[in-house]
């Protein structure tokens, strides 16, 4: 990599001031011997319970079993509807589909890129049984509109906050909103493990313990070898819980960085570069930062001569997947939006000269 290369995500960077915690936590782990379900785990899901304000943690082993699972526990499978945006990684389509359950694809809001409360409203018939609020790119859905769907239609409101760890809408953290809220602790994520890792939050103490039977082979409380559920293997280990439990502390100084780069993006970037909007109530915390143009391609031809890291959140809607083929039909607004977007470099590691570096390669991106 040359020297003045600015990758899109540089995970050595992220980690490298923890390297003698992280190995001092691990020489512990190895000489208690409890790698899973250890003391970390535990302690780790108390920790972020309390951080994002609901009263119930538990964690899996990644955010797609997470939302499956939170699924699972509502009683939601076969013969159900699950209202989601076409707009998100494929992983809350695939979760649902895991259950028995099928997707209803809705489209997102233009200037957001987030569920549309109105399109989620007008899906809704008699097998409709929740709405999955995603919290994409690091923005919390809207918040009172979704709430006012879910409640009026009988749905359960599903947090999708895999992207959104620490982020606020009119006051309230991710997790702490919806009847119940799946995280992924995938390394890239705003709080990342090194490996995968979830989390099931909810402030229902029966669903939670529903979720934490249905991810240990569906084990009775206090007996092992009774298994009075249909359940699975999906735990977050104690090398990993120890490891987020190091990171938490920093995420809300790591995501006001993210805030103060954003600003720095659209103090500089030329006018054809139009970062998505952040809604008033709202408190981003920028897991990505994605801009529209359309000079797409222009972009990233400049930004790949210059050695600048970029993606695309997503190039192809979730309806328009061949998995999803049978879900098809019709999203607009995301199917323009799938055109248009781009993804810059975003991390907590970033200078404020590194933007600058960025800003400076869009300026050759014409027609
Ligand atoms: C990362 C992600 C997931 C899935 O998480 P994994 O831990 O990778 O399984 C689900 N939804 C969204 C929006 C994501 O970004």
């Amino acid at each position: 990599m040359k020297s003045t290369a600015i990758p899109f995500l540089d995970l050595v960077a992220v980690n490298a001031d923890l390297q003698v915690d992280l190995e001092l936590a691990w020489k512990a782990i190895i000489g208690h011997g409890k790698f899973v379900g250890g003391p970390e785990v535990e302690r780790f899901e108390r920790q972020f319970a309390e951080f994002c304000g609901a009263r119930c943690c538990i964690g899996v082993a990644n955010g797609t079993d997470a939302i499956e699972l939170a699924l699972t526990a509502l009683g939601i499978g076969r013969g159900d509807e699950v209202i989601v945006p076409t707009n998100t990684f494929v992983a809350t389509a695939e979760a649902i589909c895991a259950t028995g359950a099928r997707p209803r694809f809705v489209d997102v809001l233009p200037d957001t890129l987030l569920l549309d409360p109105a399109a989620a409203a007008d899906a809704v018939n008699r097998r409709t049984a929740a709405v999955i609020g995603v919290h994409l790119f690091g923005q919390m859905v809207d918040v009172p509109a979704v709430s006012a769907v879910a409640e009026r239609y009988k749905l359960a409101f599903i947090e999708d906050a895999a992207q959104a760890h620490g982020a606020r809408h009119s006051g309230r953290r991710a997790g702490s909103i919806g009847h119940v809220a799946a995280f992924s602790f995938y390394p890239g994520k705003n709080l990342g493990a090194l490996g995968d890792g979830g989390a099931v939050m909810t402030d229902d103490v029966q669903l939670a313990d529903r979720v934490r039977r249905l991810a240990n082979h569906g084990r009775a409380e206090g007996d092992r070898h009774r298994h009075e559920l249909l359940g699975r293997n999906s735990r977050l280990d104690s090398i990993q819980a120890a490891a987020l439990a190091l990171k938490l502390p920093r995420l809300d100084a790591e995501n006001s960085r993210r805030r103060e780069l954003m600003d720095r993006y659209r103090a500089w970037l030329p006018p054809s570069f139009e970062p998505v909007r952040t809604d008033p109530a709202a408190e981003h915390v920028h897991h990505l930062a994605v801009v529209r143009t359309a000079v797409r391609e222009q972009a990233r031809t400049a930004l790949t001569a210059a050695g600048v890291g970029w993606g695309v959140h997503y190039p192809v809607p979730c309806h328009r997947q061949p998995a999803f083929a049978e879900y098809g039909g019709r999203l607009p607004v995301a199917e323009q939006a799938a055109e248009q977007i781009l993804s810059l470099p975003m991390s907590p590691t970033l200078r404020d000269t590194d933007i600058a570096r960025v800003c400076e390669t869009l300026r050759g991106a014409r027609p």
